[in-house]
């Protein structure tokens, strides 16, 4: 059963620092055989040039830089919010500790996401909605066709985290470890 906190009932924060701890331990019992893993390693190749290509996107359209104000530089407001941080589930926090990136263990803003940083969200890998979601200054700004070409690139991105995740999650079950279900 997933321990996912989407009904919100366990304090904010608390099933994003559970899977991640879960992601760790993976990490720690998996990680050198996962990493010579010739498919994972395609796979997970793969999904992060998905990722850099959509981020440079997202820079090249100025969406960085309008989050990142939002995030705090010059005191904005996020949406993106405490609590969110629990959508993360280990095997997403996985592919982030595989792309080298410790995400954050405080909370660095009341009222914000565990995992955004003073420059906007600190994750390579990112959940559905943070990648779907624009506010609607952002969707004014941008227009449609900008919009679509980020969301297409969106779509990749979210396809090859899906297939490094099927892949990573019926490899851990051939071995025995069913800890991140
Ligand atoms: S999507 Fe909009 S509201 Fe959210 S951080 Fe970016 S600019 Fe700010
Ligand atoms: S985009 Fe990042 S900081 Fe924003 S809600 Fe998602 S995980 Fe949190």
């Amino acid at each position: 059963m997933s321990e996912r906190n989407i009904a919100g009932t366990a304090p904010a924060g608390a099933t994003a620092l559970a899977a991640l701890a879960k992601a760790r331990a993976i990490l720690e019992a998996h990680g050198p055989q996962l990493a010579t893993d010739p498919e994972q390693a395609r796979l997970l190749g793969e999904y992060h040039q998905e990722i850099l290509r959509s981020h440079g996107l997202m820079l090249a359209k100025l969406v960085f830089a309008d989050c990142e104000v939002c995030a705090g530089v010059d005191g904005g407001v996020s949406c993106c919010f405490e609590g969110a941080e629990d959508w993360y589930y280990p095997l997403l926090l996985l592919a982030n500790l595989l792309m080298g990136v410790e995400p954050s263990l405080e909370r660095r803003r009341a009222g914000d996401c565990l995992f955004n940083g003073r420059l906007g969200c600190e994750l390579p890998a990112r959940y559905g909605i943070c990648l779907n979601f624009f506010c609607p200054d952002l969707c004014a700004r941008l227009g449609e066709a900008d919009l679509l070409l980020l969301r297409r690139a969106v779509g990749r991105e979210l396809e090859a985290g899906r297939l490094w995740e099927e892949f990573v999650g019926r490899w851990l079950m051939a071995h025995g470890d069913r800890s991140w279900i």
